[in-house]
């Protein structure tokens, strides 16, 4: 029987997910991996027996009933639905902005009024986004929503963003509806859980299977050459698939200029306490030039006493050297993006799977959706 051979560059969410199912099919796959460590952004590991994600939060959430099949093959979960609060006129209110943050906001009467309202304009349950609400038709719908926009949105979006919301893609910003209830989850998808060892671990298991070997500290650039359709892998012709879950522009030598990120900067504060703030994360919109605090060690299923760690999030550009994050995504940025895709379409086993590769906001779910898909339509083949 013919060896059947695929590369798989990334050992994040995304790579790994397509490596194992390809690995299941009789694929040996080799994934390439820049980091010294396994998970990409979803990496995290213990301190002292405290929780970190070290690259900023990631809660599981999803309505896919198959993407939590898939993941309990390698980790034990636990239940756990997300809460934020928000630093709002000096109280720390529920985000999503919803009834209970009214209620913390306003004296009794107004809130009463106010929610009155708004279950007048949505039904009761109605998830919309800020920038909807402020185009309402009653006035009195409008300036609440542009309370929770100057108050909740603005400054928070230009700390992360580096500009304001109206310069954005709705889509970024409809991610924190406006909760027309007293729902105050931050999410509201039919599966919260978190993985009972850590992230790390379940990724460890995913990768662990005799077809996968991932190599670390190694910089796929030095060995793989696109050259005129073909893929080139230490000087010869590799014509198995070959999934790409980096940045794009970076796999063709940035020709089209650099396609925007965002990136960040984690300060961790070790405290001597077993609780530092109220809930697993706190939002500051309003004050810092940090956007959030996170607390990870609160959602670990079997937590330490006496130690925490709180972690900072500052946002910046991503320039040389930096991580990148989040893709910027703007008519401009697209326009970019595409041409990249286009020749990359031209390589006809090259694939492209991730946030960074599609230049797309996935959440967990849906990037390990997407290479589910793409190594089964390989499989196909
Ligand atoms: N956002 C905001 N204020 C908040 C929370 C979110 O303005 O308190 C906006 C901000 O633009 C942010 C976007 O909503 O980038 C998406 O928020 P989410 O929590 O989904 O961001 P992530 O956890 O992916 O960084």
């Amino acid at each position: 029987m013919n060896r059947k051979y695929a590369v798989i560059i990334g050992a994040g969410i995304s790579g790994l997910t397509a490596a194992r199912i390809l690995a299941e099919a009789e694929y040996h796959v080799t994934v390439l991996e820049k980091r010294s460590h396994i998970g990409g952004n979803v990496y995290d590991y213990f301190e002292n027996g405290v929780l970190v994600h070290k690259y900023g939060p990631h809660l599981f959430h999803t309505n896919m009933s198959h993407i939590v099949e898939f993941l309990q093959r390698f980790s034990e979960f636990f239940p756990y639905e997300h809460r934020v609060l928000g630093e709002v006129q000096g109280k720390l209110i529920p985000i999503p902005f919803n009834y209970k943050s009214i209620d913390l906001l306003y004296a009794a009467g107004q809130a009463q009024q106010l929610k009155e309202v708004l279950s007048k304009a949505y039904p009761c349950g109605e998830s919309v986004a800020v920038m909807e609400l402020r185009g309402h038709k009653d006035p009195q719908v409008r300036a609440l929503a542009e309370f929770v926009y100057q108050n909740v949105f603005y400054g928070y979006t230009k700390k992360q963003w580096g500009k304001p919301p109206q310069e954005l893609d709705g889509s970024v910003m409809g991610r924190v509806p406006v909760r027309m209830s007293y729902d105050d989850r931050y999410f509201t998808d039919e599966f919260q859980m978190m993985p009972s060892l850590g992230y790390t671990a379940m990724l460890e298991r995913m990768a662990d299977h005799e077809n996968i070997a991932v190599r670390y500290e190694c910089d796929a650039f030095l060995y793989l050459k696109l050259q005129e359709g073909q893929v080139y892998l230490d000087g010869e012709r590799f014509d198995g698939p070959v999934i790409y879950t980096g940045c794009l522009d970076e796999l063709f030598g940035c020709r089209y200029g650099r396609l925007p990120y965002r990136s960040l900067d984690f300060v961790l504060e070790r405290r001597g306490i077993t609780q530092a703030q109220p809930a697993v994360q706190v939002n500051y919109p309003n004050r810092f030039s940090y956007t959030r605090t996170s607390e990870f060690h609160l959602v670990q299923q079997d937590p330490v006493k006496g130690r925490t760690i709180l972690v900072y999030e500052y946002p910046k550009e991503c320039e040389d050297g930096d991580l990148p994050y989040y893709p910027v995504e703007s008519e401009e940025s697209r326009n970019i993006y595409q041409k990249y895709r286009m020749l990359a379409g031209q390589i006809p086993n090259l694939y492209l799977a991730g946030r960074l590769a599609e230049y797309r906001y996935y959440n967990m779910d849906l990037a390990i959706d997407r290479a589910m898909r793409l190594a089964y339509e390989m499989i196909k083949i």
